[in-house]
């Protein structure tokens, strides 16, 4: 049951204060933890054994949302790297490349239907590690890697068609490097791909948020997955490093930030490995006057305030026709006034914790420099935040101008950099005057004016009234400093192939 709030305060667990008439009061819906077991301490993964780190370090995995401790995650060094490399390597040259495509789309097929079987625990295990409302875990990340792991099944048999006319191999062992902000979809759209192909895999998840992809080891196992065909080496930067540095890996895939990304370039270059980069993104959203326009302020909020902007291709700058402009941010706000900030647990939560101490502290220095450089700050004090864990309410700058950082860096938080077009040829420079070129939305109702103004814009991909849409059969990618390469579709086939014409 819901009602609107004239009087009373928001019950436990969301965030927002009543304001008359405004927010839709929900009792908390708190989903309970105990469907996950969660070991206090993790050993690395290699060879199908669980080895303890050489060096004996380990590392916290934190809950965002209570700061509390949820594990210990061991460090993997070189040697740990080494050792993992070398039990894939083992396992491609014995196992793997031995199986037939039919065969090895069937341990992917079992594997996508264990994740169907153990979604829930999955999504409330992704949750506590990073943050990230329950929602959306339960409603977008888990369904998609499941998806995934099943599309490439499919593809297992069948890569003759993905390369006609072509010969084909695989490459041998991919290194794989992945981020905080999708942990398990980050996972399975680099496993899926390369084991469909006939690669095994060394996987390096973030050290902010190891414990999904940990908690894969029992699915596989429980598929019956060949040992060796999938590590998992925990650390951080230095882990990563080692990996990619490791001569016996044929191919790199990395998510993660520009920078990082330049210094995996630089350090694979002249190795022969290949290599495919989604790093970071600007992406604007395009509305024109003649746009559903609440539909396109739903759009605009999901796309950076839900999952806290945490997202590479989050739709961080909006570009508004000048002539609704005043239209669509009195709307905008009023939509940000019903957010609600709190316990990710929650399923009524929209916005759920930064997913780290560092990470809010980024965003708000960005912030500060966006008040400094003069835009126009807005967030709604109406939201009132938990007193402990790393929480911030969504804001929105107006009349930045693009040489302003908030039009130009990306901030990886829920803030929004708001600006005015006049003619389509002007939104259109806007929205390419950026080093990025992950993602765009276009709001228009007009058909023809989305499809002129898509083939201009310089991003890997355009949503056209509606935004974060994905499906394993598109591919993702982007331009410029946002990396290259593609990751689903047949295109996320060719990186893990080896192609003679
Ligand atoms: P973000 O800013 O999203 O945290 P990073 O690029 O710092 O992204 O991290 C993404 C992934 O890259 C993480 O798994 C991290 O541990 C790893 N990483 C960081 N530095 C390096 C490096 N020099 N070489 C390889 N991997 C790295």
């Amino acid at each position: 049951m819901t009602k609107t709030i004239a009087k009373t305060g928001l019950a436990a667990g969301n965030g927002a204060k009543a304001v008359a008439g405004l927010v839709v009061d929900y009792a908390p819906s708190i989903e309970s933890d105990k469907i996950v077991t969660i070991p206090p301490r993790h050993q690395l993964y290699i060879g199908g054994q669980w080895l303890k780190p050489v060096e004996g370090r380990y590392f916290d995995s934190i809950n965002p949302a209570t700061l509390q401790v949820l594990s210990k995650v061991a460090e993997a060094t070189a040697p740990d790297v080494d050792a993992a490399v070398r039990a894939a390597k083992r396992a491609y040259d014995r196992t793997w490349s031995k199986l037939s495509g039919r065969e090895r789309g069937r341990y992917l097929f079992r594997i996508a239907r264990l994740i169907q079987e153990r979604a829930r625990e999955l999504a409330v295990l992704e949750t506590l590690d990073n943050g990230k409302p329950i929602r959306e875990t339960r409603d977008v990340d888990i369904p998609l890697v499941a998806a995934h792991f099943f599309y490439y099944a499919g593809w297992a048999d069948k890569l003759g068609y993905a390369v006609p006319g072509a010969k084909f191999a695989p490459l041998g062992v991919a290194g794989q490097i992945i981020p905080w902000n999708f942990p398990l979809l980050m996972a399975a759209w680099k496993i899926a791909p390369a084991l469909a192909c006939g690669n095994t895999v060394v996987l390096k998840p973030a050290e902010q948020t190891p414990l999904a992809a940990l908690k894969l080891v029992e699915i596989f196992e429980a598929a019956g997955l060949p040992e060796g065909v999938v590590n998992i080496v925990t650390g951080a930067g230095a882990t990563g490093a080692a990996l990619t540095a490791h001569p016996l890996v044929r191919k790199i895939a990395f998510t993660g930030s520009t920078d990082v990304g330049k210094i995996i370039a630089r350090s694979v270059a002249g190795s022969g490995k290949k290599l495919t980069l989604e790093l970071g993104g600007k992406s604007a959203h395009l509305i024109f006057a003649d746009a559903a326009l609440d539909q396109a302020v739903e759009g605009v909020v999901s796309g950076i305030f839900f999952n806290q902007g945490h997202v590479c291709c989050a739709g961080s700058r909006l570009l508004v026709e000048e002539s609704v402009a005043a239209r669509v941010l009195d709307k905008l706000k009023a939509r940000m006034r019903k957010l609600r900030v709190g316990n990710p647990l929650d399923k009524n939560t929209d916005i759920g914790a930064i997913n780290s101490s560092a990470e809010l502290d980024k965003i708000r220095r960005l912030i500060e420099t966006g008040k400094r450089e003069g835009g126009r700050y807005f967030e709604p004090e109406n939201i009132t935040l938990p007193n402990t864990g790393n929480f911030l309410r969504p804001c929105l700058f107006s009349d930045v101008a693009q040489a302003d950082t908030l039009c130009r860096v990306e901030v990886f938080g829920p803030v929004l950099a708001v600006s005015t077009f006049r003619t389509p040829a002007e939104a259109i420079a806007k929205a390419n005057d950026t080093p990025y070129g992950l993602a765009a939305g276009i709001w228009s109702e007009k058909g023809s004016k989305v499809h002129a103004v898509a083939a201009q814009l310089k991003a890997g991909v355009v949503w056209a009234n509606t935004y974060h849409k994905f499906d394993p059969a598109s591919p993702f990618g982007g331009y410029g400093e946002s990396g290259y390469g593609r990751e689903g579709g047949r295109h996320g086939l060719l990186p893990y192939l080896e192609v003679q014409p």
